[in-house]
């Protein structure tokens, strides 16, 4: 079985990363999204049960896709859960370095498992978490850009007006 993760912070889920999330699973026998616990490196916004849930519920009508948080080395959530693919998102301009950076680490680390790449759609292209966050506070709306439960979760911790 051809098993592909899909790791990141997802704090929170968006309708960017649903989309890629959903092109794998189209592709992919099983995909699994990986959920970063990083309590100490990263100032997250939501717990990671919290962001877990978020897209347990964002993708719950996709079968094939399951999602669980790990901490440690993605190269190592990998193997644990059998996958040699990994997937990321890259948007034109914000993603490229960051992401080529990353993937000539984890080819150290682990050369077997491949890195594939999805080309972020193009109304999705300025969407990232820590934009959507700020928005969010300033009463911005923010409802066309992810699932209406994750809209309100970040209506609620934030406290926007939108
Ligand atoms: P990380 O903490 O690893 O950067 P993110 O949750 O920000 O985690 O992103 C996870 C993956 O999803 C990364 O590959 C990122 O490039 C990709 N991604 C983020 N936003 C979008 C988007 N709007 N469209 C497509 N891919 C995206």
């Amino acid at each position: 079985m051809t098993v592909a993760v899909y790791a990141g912070s997802f704090d929170p889920i968006t309708n960017g990363h649903i989309d890629i999330a959903k092109r794998a699973a189209a592709i992919f026998e099983k995909v699994v999204i990986g959920i970063y616990d990083r309590p100490s490196a990263k100032n997250f916004l939501f717990s990671s049960k919290e962001r877990v849930d978020m897209a347990k519920k964002s993708l719950s009508h996709i079968p094939n896709i399951t999602v669980q948080a790990y901490s440690g080395l993605t190269v190592e959530f990998c193997k644990t859960v059998g996958a040699r693919l990994m997937v990321r998102g890259l948007r034109a301009s914000a993603d490229f370095e960051y992401e080529f950076e990353i993937a000539m680490m984890n080819h150290k680390l682990s050369p077997d498992l491949e890195l594939v790449c999805f080309m972020a759609n193009l109304q999705y292209q300025f969407l990232s978490s820590s934009i959507l966050k700020e928005v969010t506070q300033l009463g911005g709306s923010i409802d066309s850009l992810v699932p209406a439960h994750v809209a309100k979760a970040l209506k609620e911790r934030l406290g926007g007006q939108a």
